[in-house]
């Protein structure tokens, strides 16, 4: 049997690891995640309250108020989606806040059937149905102010499950302040929103507040002199001068259709809730290319991601190139509390991760003896996370004419962030470090979420 002396693979691979920057910066960035994975086990004053409560109202059988209570709570830990998921033996009240679900308490399943049927009378579904899963919605008003739910229930192996999602139209901020782009990416978006026609696209996983900057470049255009149109899935915000309208799939009202009504009406500009399929693309990207302002959204990971994606779904890069004007790729991460927020040692793996991160940029010269970065000191605002609020991280590209014909003649997505860096653009991850060494989050949320 031959044997192969000279060759000792494993070492051939460190020397590899060593080399290779992109490898290095994944090994660094699981080694700093580990050590932070502590943090979902705290059992927080606040969630004690809450059960506390709703375990009374239930006891009297107020099912509503034990329901209020549980809304109430969720919005003012900053929830977007209340989760019921039913275990063998009980049932788990989960809140997604700032991103992350957390356990709040446990019902016993006799509690649980009650509010179950509560929420399922409310947003109008089927009671007695339970082995199929419906959605359905209701509103409700806590100080006057207007809540839509959103509801989606499931059946599992232990019973049937309900999400509830929590729509706050109002009281939103729609400044670009709000949305922290680095000034590079604020110029890129001003440019792409005073052309007149073409497609701007947000994309990102659910969740990722893809329709607040649609709404919020929007509010900077919302001109009486033009006729702006949305087609959504559902209405997150109510705008003055915007004509809204909602899709509703149970009556065959949907995006690609809708799309082409609502071009009938002479609009200046659309936005889209999302791209689904090809033919809400289509109808799109001709509205796009016949003197229209078309926004909407995609799911994707990348900015570069995004022109494969749509490739994919059987558009021609030719009609591609012409239609598209910017690509705004967008995820979450969770902010400092500025409540209990100080700065903190650099570790000697934090500075080697951002070294590595930040290598590519223009910037990278500036940061070499400037890294300071900073951390949320668990208090009471923040329910002792460290952490309150979110805010963007975003990749931009602005189409120009060496990238229109790179999509033309095919391309590679390190080809056009190539090119896209040249106008400016910088990755999602460097945004994250930029904010991170600003202090506005940590470099283990950036790790998290990139
Ligand atoms: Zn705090």
């Amino acid at each position: 049997m031959a044997t192969r002396k000279n060759q000792n693979p494993k070492a051939g691979m460190t020397k590899n690891l060593l080399k290779d920057p992109e490898k290095q910066e994944a090994r660094i960035a699981s080694k700093i995640l580990k050590k932070d994975d502590d943090e979902s086990t705290i059992k927080r004053d606040a969630f004690v309250k809450i059960e506390k409560k709703v375990k009374a109202s239930l006891k009297k059988q107020d099912t509503d108020d034990a329901l209020t209570s549980i809304s109430v709570w969720a919005l003012f830990l900053g929830s977007s989606d209340v989760h019921y998921d039913n275990w063998e033996k009980v049932v788990k009240v989960r809140f997604r806040i700032d991103g992350i679900l957390v356990d709040i308490f446990d019902l016993d399943k006799k509690d649980y059937k009650k509010l179950l049927e509560r929420l399922k009378y409310a947003s109008e579904v089927k009671l007695n149905i339970t082995d199929v899963p419906q959605d359905g919605k209701y509103e409700f008003l806590i100080d006057s102010k207007k809540i839509d739910v959103r509801i989606s229930t499931l059946p599992t192996k232990y019973g049937e499950n309900i999400v509830c999602r929590l729509l706050d139209g109002s009281d939103k901020s729609l400044s670009f302040e709000d949305l922290w782009f680095f000034w590079t990416s604020q110029r890129m978006v001003n440019r792409s929103i005073n052309s007149n026609m073409g497609m701007i696209l947000v994309t990102g996983p659910t969740g990722s507040w893809k329709t607040t900057t649609l709404y919020t470049i929007l509010s900077h255009i919302n001109k009486r002199s033009k006729k702006i149109m949305t087609l959504e899935d559902p209405i997150e915000y109510n705008m003055e001068w915007i004509i809204q309208s909602e899709i509703d799939e149970k009556k065959w009202y949907h995006f690609a259709d809708g799309l082409r009504a609502m071009l009938r009406q002479d609009p200046d500009i659309i936005m889209v809730g999302e791209i689904r399929d090809l033919d809400t693309l289509q109808t799109a990207t001709s509205a796009a290319l016949t003197w229209h302002l078309v926004l909407s959204t995609l799911h994707t990971k990348s900015a570069a991601e995004t022109l494969d994606r749509i490739i994919s779904m059987g558009l021609q890069p030719y009609i591609l190139s012409w239609a598209l004007e910017t690509i705004i790729a967008q995820r979450l991460i969770r902010r400092i509390c500025p409540y209990c927020k100080k700065e903190k040692e650099v570790t000697k793996e934090e500075e080697s991760v951002i070294k590595l991160m930040m290598r590519n940029t223009w910037m990278k010269e500036f940061l070499a003896d400037h890294i300071k970065l900073y951390t949320g000191k668990w208090c009471a605002k923040c329910n002792g996370t460290g952490y309150k609020g979110r805010i963007g991280i975003y990749e931009i590209i602005n189409m120009d004419d060496d990238i229109r014909e790179l999509i033309k003649t095919g391309w590679s997505p390190e080809e056009v962030v190539k090119i896209a860096r040249k106008n400016g653009m910088i990755l999602m991850k460097e945004d994250g470090v930029l904010k991170a060494l600003w202090g506005h989050t940590t470099i283990q949320e950036v790790l998290r979420v990139v």
